[in-house]
């Protein structure tokens, strides 16, 4: 979806009156935060039809880092990451309490599984402090570390996992290694494994085989060797609907992935990679799987690059971008619109909200993506 400025204006005019508006591709309406909006009771009542029987997913703004809550209808849950540590704040840390408020906005009161990608402190680090938060019951890596402290940001790399190690060894929770080509333990979603510790699937999924064109053309960058290329890459299932979301994966493994066969098939949700930097989500990755909606876990200055935007604009399925957070550095045209941004710039939203985007996902394929910042929601029909 293109979201024009006379649309923009238009958007912003119709919700001041209250009335649900559908949008080019998908149908916006006052969430649930709206209050005494003519409308909004039809409004709500769609959104309850909408989650009965739909697999919820959060997207928690910890600032540039990665963290995703899974929730089924049964209750099941899979987090994936825990943004990063807070030391100066021991007894509110700013990301594992965001994290642990979402779990309890979605009814969790233990997380299931939590997927650790790899052991960069903006995905393992929060990890400490939320376990004292909640409970978790079986942990999932891609094993042993083995980024030194002697490369940048190793340190905090080493730090990150002994600290995780430490959780571990405390032994209140199952611990499972993974390796591409498994499937994950959860009952209510289908999650297969396509990466892991720097390895790749040999062979397609299901839904893959395809020859892949945008090979010929997708620039090639170089490997960076670190934790990040070990990212535990998975493809989940709902129904009809995949999502994929690779953690910090680079450019140079995506080849493995997509090229020249593509191996992972068309998604309907791209978590885009790597925060969306320019250093993940390359034109071969990003053209093979065709997402119908791109999300970017970036912060204000960290990630949303805009190549990277226009490599997801490109793609030839694309509905819609959302972003967590306005990226700074790029124009309005190199951002997600307004309405589609969960965290504003602190200097036209003063005090950073961390507020959060979720997504629904219906069985029969239509999703719909709510902002935590205006409560609205945009509907997508199932194709
Ligand atoms: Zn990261």
């Amino acid at each position: 979806m293109r979201i024009s400025g006379m649309w923009r204006l238009g958007f912003v005019a119709l919700l001041a009156a209250g009335t649900a508006v559908r949008a080019q591709d998908g149908g916006a309406h006052r969430g649930p935060t709206a209050q005494a909006q003519s409308g909004t009771t039809t409004a709500q009542r769609g959104v309850a039809q909408l989650a009965k029987g739909a697999l919820q997913i959060y997207f928690v703004d910890v600032e540039g880092g990665q963290s995703t809550l899974f929730v089924a209808p049964s209750g099941e849950s899979l987090l994936v990451d825990t943004g990063s540590p807070d030391p100066r704040n021991p007894n509110a840390p700013r990301d594992a309490s965001r994290i642990a408020a979402v779990c309890k906005l979605a009814g969790v009161t233990r997380i299931d599984n939590l997927l650790v990608t790899h052991y960069h402190s903006d995905h393992v680090g929060g990890l400490p402090q939320l376990v004292t938060m909640v409970p978790v019951g079986r942990f999932i890596d891609h094993g042993v570390n083995r980024e030194g402290a002697d490369v940048q940001g190793g340190a905090s790399t080493v730090a990150g996992y002994d600290a995780y190690q430490k959780v571990l060894a405390d032994g209140h929770a199952e611990h499972l290694t993974v390796k591409p080509g498994d499937v994950l333990p959860v009952k209510a979603f289908h999650v297969e494994v396509v990466s892991a510790d720097g390895e790749v699937i040999a062979k397609p999924l299901a839904a893959g085989g395809q020859p892949n064109p945008a090979c010929v053309t997708s620039p090639l960058k170089d490997p960076e060797g670190d934790e990040n290329e070990r990212s535990v890459g998975v493809v989940i299932t709902y129904g009809k609907t995949r999502i994929m979301d690779l953690g910090d994966l680079t450019w140079a493994k995506e080849p493995g992935l997509v090229c020249p066969i593509n191996k992972l098939g068309r998604m309907d949700v791209y978590i885009a990679s790597h925060h969306g930097l320019d250093r993940s989500g390359s034109p071969a990755l990003v053209d093979a799987i065709a997402p119908r909606i791109a999300i970017i876990d970036n912060s204000g200055r960290k990630g949303a690059a805009a190549t990277t935007i226009d490599t997801i604009r490109g793609s030839s399925r694309l509905q819609d971008l959302w972003q967590l957070h306005t990226a700074e550095g790029n124009d309005t045209a190199h951002n997600a619109a307004e309405s589609h941004i969960a965290n504003l710039p602190a200097t036209v939203s003063g005090a950073d909200a961390g507020n959060y985007l979720k997504l629904t996902v219906r069985m029969d394929g239509a999703l719909a993506v709510t902002n935590g910042r205006t409560g609205e929601t945009v509907d997508y029909p199932a194709k």
